[in-house]
């Protein structure tokens, strides 16, 4: 048969699988025949509860050896575990037709939802975000302290504080906290840049509150995330997912962000022994 041609009900036709479908303990009514019909070649079982009392129905269908489709999502964990290397695939006709108001015509649609299921998914290109885990958050007091101290274990973390900054000094140096105002950001994730104006550093010697060095303009922040709850937007936004603005047909992104295995003290103080904080990243240069 001409591929162009072809149905989902062709398809069954060629490789029939057995489809169970479960009433749900009567909470949804169930047309098997109209199930048949619109799946041409299935066999079609009935169930009032597949995933307990009736658990082996299930069990024997797997162990039939034919790819089978089963019209619940829900216990699909179960299933599929019971099921073992079977071919399961599991179709939603609860939610979806079952539970609606016009349940008892919604078998034609708990076929195209079964029928559906059984239709290899297309081939999807992919993008890969990567990230190493240096985040870089962005707020007015010390709600951004706060933050940072709960993502310093997992993450890189730079905290940057609106002016005026006036921020209690840290009892220990953890991560850079700085001040500054981003004007300009402008990437995506794993490769955000920054454009940030008013950066100081911290004096050490800081007593009571945060003091800072004399701030300059047009410091560069790069860092694979930014935390923003200053609760301002930035100046501008250049902002974007890679593929998040093209055709259709372009590669879909997939995010990989592995957080990042916090360096020791030594470490970090060994990569930064120029610099009077600690981190390294985000790299901010004037
Ligand atoms: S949760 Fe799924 S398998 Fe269990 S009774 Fe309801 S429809 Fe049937």
């Amino acid at each position: 048969m001409d591929g162009a041609t072809r149905t989902a009900g062709d398809e069954m036709a060629d490789r029939p699988p057995n489809i169970l479908i479960c009433s749900c303990e009567d909470t949804m009514p169930l047309d098997g025949s109209a199930v048949g019909r619109g799946c041409r070649g299935a066999e079609v079982l009935t169930a009032r509860q597949l995933c307990r009392a009736e658990l082996e129905k299930f069990r024997a269908a797997a162990a039939g050896g034919e790819p089978l489709i089963v019209g619940c999502t829900q216990e699909a964990p179960l299933f599929s575990e019971v099921a073992g290397s079977a071919d399961v695939t599991y179709a939603n006709i609860r939610e979806t037709a079952g539970w609606s108001k016009d349940a008892h015509a919604a078998g034609p649609k708990m076929a195209a939802l079964l029928a559906a299921a059984a239709e290899p998914a297309p081939e999807v290109p992919f993008v890969s975000l990567n990230s190493e885990g240096v985040i870089l958050i962005y707020g007015r007091d010390e709600q951004a302290i706060e933050a940072g101290n709960l993502l310093k274990d997992h993450l890189d973390v730079t905290v940057m504080i609106t002016p005026p900054a006036g921020v209690a000094p840290p009892r220990v140096t953890d991560f850079p906290v700085v001040k500054g105002s981003i004007r300009l950001a402008k990437g995506y994730l794993g490769a955000f840049e920054l454009t940030v104006d008013g950066y100081a550093l911290p004096v050490p010697s800081s007593r009571g509150a945060l003091n800072f060095a004399a701030a300059r303009d047009g410091a560069v922040s790069r860092c694979d995330l930014v935390l923003d709850i200053s609760g301002g937007a930035c100046s501008r936004h250049e902002i974007s997912l890679a593929a998040s603005t093209s055709r259709a047909t372009s590669p879909s992104p997939t995010i990989s962000a592995p957080t990042r295995a916090r360096k020791s003290s030594a470490a970090r103080a060994a990569s930064t022994s120029a610099q009077p904080v600690r981190s390294h990243r985000p790299a901010i240069t004037l």
